[in-house]
């Protein structure tokens, strides 16, 4: 299969990148390296399957050509991270609305497979938990800029599915919870790297508000593996949206102090406002767990790592990184 991932170059599309290279896909890669890295793929430079496009979703030649030798598209290219999502509100509704419009509309000349990405954020606050992807969804007040990320990105949504039940092609819309693992950026605001890089600098952890809101971490490896065998089942697929995410729920305190224990690490843990560590008057969600039964009833997914697990990985990952950053010290 020849796979187009738009925002290939992020956390979750490099690692994507390598899990279809290792199958033995085709993969081209279009990313403007907004939030993406180039040394997330470098790796793959001369991989034989492989090809890279640095350019803007919304630059339709490069689109066109790209989607037209493609069976099928991963849309990953969002702006994503709620420090980013708060700072720059335009430049998140833009990209992620008009972006999604163009890939729609290449995707149905192509009659391409698509799966669009959404995430956990539409849920907004929450009217039961677990998160069910037939539930209502309770957003705040449009004053309040958060909310702006799971506007945009349910009206993606509402986009993908329109473009299936007017024109049959055949979308599928996946909604990641909290997914986390090695080679994460902690810039815009993600928690794990940010924890992690801390306990290994012995610098203070940083915890937002009283530290007792929820989430549920899902390794990267699994939330990849959902999205492959999703690609793989257009039938039964198309048409509908699947929530990807781990059911183990730790407070963001329980997670500070695991960080603490699986690095070895002395760091202090320190608790802000919220009003410092974003803006005045920023609402976060308490609690924020996915119901996975639809996509266990589906493809059979589940996701095989735990907590600790992904601690591991992202300590080792950013160990390694923590020593390859820092000079060699003269003999
Ligand atoms: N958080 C924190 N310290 C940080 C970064 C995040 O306490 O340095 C909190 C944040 O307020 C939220 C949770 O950790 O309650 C998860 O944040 P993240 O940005 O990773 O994902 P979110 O679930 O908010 O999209």
């Amino acid at each position: 299969m020849h796979v187009l991932i738009t925002g290939g170059a992020g956390f979750i599309g490099s690692h994507l990148t390598r899990a279809l290279l290792e199958r033995g896909d085709t993969v081209s890669v279009l990313d403007n390296l907004s939030t993406g890295d180039i040394e997330n793929i470098r790796a793959f430079a001369h991989h034989p399957l492989y090809s890279f496009a640095i350019d803007d979703l919304r630059n339709e030649l490069v689109l066109d050509r790209l989607a037209s030798q493609a069976d099928a598209i991963v849309h990953l290219a969002a702006a994503v991270g709620v420090q980013l999502v708060v700072e720059r509100p335009t430049e998140t509704i833009e990209t992620n609305v008009l972006g999604t419009h163009a890939v729609l509309a290449a995707a149905r000349r192509y009659r391409c497979r698509t799966l669009l990405a959404s995430t956990s954020e539409v849920y907004g606050k929450g009217v039961r938990v677990p998160f069910a992807e037939e539930d209502d969804i309770l957003l705040g007040a449009s004053s309040r800029s958060r909310w702006s990320y799971a506007a945009s990105k349910l009206l993606d949504e509402f986009l993908g599915l329109a473009a299936h039940r007017e024109y049959g092609l055949p979308v599928t819309v996946v909604r990641f919870f909290n997914t986390v693992g090695p080679g994460q950026r902690g810039r815009y605001g993600m928690v794990v790297p940010r924890f992690v890089r801390a306990a290994l600098r012995g610098e203070p952890i940083t915890i937002y508000g009283d530290g007792e809101q929820s989430r549920c971490f899902c390794h990267v490896r699994d939330t990849v593996r959902a999205v492959v065998d999703l690609l793989n089942c257009p039938e039964a697929t198309a048409g509908q949206i699947y929530n990807i995410g781990s059911s183990q729920e730790v407070t963001i305190n329980q997670l500070a102090q695991t960080v603490l224990e699986r690095a070895k690490s002395t760091s202090e843990l320190q608790h802000i406002p919220y009003s410092e560590a974003y803006a005045p008057g920023f609402e976060d969600m308490r609690r924020r767990v996915p119901d996975t039964t639809k996509i266990n009833r589906a493809i059979g997914w589940a996701p095989k790592s735990d907590l600790n697990q992904i601690l591991d990985d992202v300590i080792e990952h950013e160990r390694t990184r923590l020593a390859e950053a820092m000079p060699s010290t003269p003999k």
